[in-house]
């Protein structure tokens, strides 16, 4: 049988999620690499992927940029950019000892978080660090403090095994690309077993996490399939693909167009897209070029909220 004509398809309603994609901390890392490469000429060194998002990788690479996990593989006398997951504090001091340029595209959102546990450690307090074991964030933060002052938690469970008495003088501080329902109620688990346990200074869940989790939480209900644009080891996209099924609407994470299996949208008259924190705006509208290749497609926006965030280049490239 031959496939049904566009115009025998029943139309498609598209709500994109807005805000969606490119954050501040991310936004400022592309540029660190651009001006760096600029600057210095190419090939600029990159440690670790400089945020989670192949076509960005991609496109760095194709202007000059060479990206490498370990910093003994970054060959002496060219500048070696950090990514915005942030390092631990072993990794700049190696980069100084062989009198390497560094640039660091840390976020200075993870900074923040960076220098809290430094600050409650200094205080006398034990740090509960919630977040993904292996994910760099937690990796560099970890790589803050002094080894043993800081213990991971993962989930609610972990929290009943956590072996400390309940006056120990604790603190929690969280990865900032978390599921903000999740970590609200490890949170309130750790406050029920330790109740003088401190608290961050105001969220560390970042502003670009929870404005687009909300921001999918406001069009999933209204859904029968929501597509979340980002790459599978990107915390804060799969965040908004699970966001999306919590609200009891079936979610695929999708790195390009050509990912998506038609079959998905059989049934379905209201699609919802969002893209994660690392995800460019030029796959988003790949997405919806290839929706209408295939469907009458009317667009709808929904706005749950403005940014207006920018951050400061480090003052090398400033
Ligand atoms: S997701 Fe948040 S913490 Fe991560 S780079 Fe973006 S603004 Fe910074």
């Amino acid at each position: 049988m031959n496939a049904p004509f566009q115009s025998e398809l029943p139309p498609l309603r598209v709500l994109i999620a807005a805000p969606r994609g490119f954050c501040a901390g991310v936004d400022r890392a592309i540029e660190i690499v651009e001006r760096a490469i600029d600057r210095y000429g190419a090939p600029v060194y990159v440690r670790h992927e400089i945020v989670h998002n192949r076509f960005v990788v991609d496109s760095l690479r194709a202007k000059g940029a060479i990206f490498v996990e370990e910093l003994d593989q970054v060959p002496d006398g060219v500048p070696v950019i950090f990514s915005a997951h942030g390092v631990p504090k072993a990794i700049p001091a190696a980069a100084t000892a062989r009198g390497l340029e560094w640039l660091d595209a840390t976020c200075p959102l993870v900074s923040k978080v960076h220098r809290q546990a430094e600050r409650k450690i200094e205080a006398g307090r034990h740090v509960l660090f919630i977040g993904h074991k292996g994910h760099p964030e937690v990796i560099g933060t970890f790589g803050q403090v002094p080894e043993g002052s800081m213990t991971l938690v993962e989930t609610v469970e972990d929290v009943a095994t956590l072996d400390f008495p309940a006056d120990a003088p604790l603190a929690y501080l969280t990865q900032t690309t978390l599921s903000v329902d999740d970590t609200a109620a490890i949170i309130a688990a750790l406050s029920a077993r330790f109740p003088d346990i401190a608290a961050p200074r105001g969220e560390d869940i970042c502003y670009a996490t929870s404005n687009r989790q909300a921001a999918v939480k406001a069009i999933a209900p209204a859904c029968q399939l929501v597509l979340v644009i980002g790459a599978p080891n990107s915390s804060n996209s799969l965040r908004l693909a699970e966001v999306a099924e919590r609200c009891g609407t079936p979610s695929q994470l999708i790195q390009r167009a050509t990912d998506i299996d038609p079959a998905w949208l059989s049934g379905v008259d209201t699609l919802g897209l969002s893209a994660g924190a690392s995800a460019p705006e030029a796959l988003v509208r790949e997405v919806v070029d290839w929706l209408a290749a295939r469907r009458s497609v009317t667009e709808e926006q929904i706005v749950s909220a403005e940014e207006h965030i920018t951050f400061k280049l480090p003052r090398q490239l400033a």
